[in-house]
């Protein structure tokens, strides 16, 4: 009985060392990578959407949204779906399930901000 009741406790005792554990271990997991890596012009996604980190280097004859003067005006950082300040460098934006996006950079899904 004293045998059994002593497994019982180191069985308890191995279960928590390892809840413990797992718990360390989920708390090192850092922050980035729960927010989701920042997006990179050489995604795929990012391509097709014509994704740049800098609005300035659109090519306008393949994404005409972005020429002309009101074109010209389109970034991130003022686009409906940058769910960030105007003033942050990055941002998560829902065309790319949350992950952050530069708020100098443009996609040929920008919407203005109403
Ligand atoms: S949808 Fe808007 S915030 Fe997202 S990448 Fe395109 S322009 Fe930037």
């Amino acid at each position: 009985m004293n045998s059994e009741k002593l497994m019982n406790r180191r069985n308890f005792l191995k279960l928590g060392a390892k809840a413990g554990g797992g718990a360390l271990a989920l708390s090192v997991i850092p922050i980035k990578l729960i927010a989701g890596e920042e997006v990179g012009e050489d995604e795929a996604l990012a391509q097709a959407m014509g994704y740049v980190v800098d609005a300035s280097a659109v090519d306008t004859t393949k994404f005409p949204k972005r020429a002309g003067e009101e074109g010209a005006k389109q970034f991130c950082n003022n686009c409906a779906l940058y769910a960030g300040d105007a003033d942050s460098e990055t941002a998560p934006c829902s065309i790319f399930q949350n992950r952050p996006v530069r708020g100098a950079g443009w996609c040929n899904a920008w919407v203005a901000k109403t």
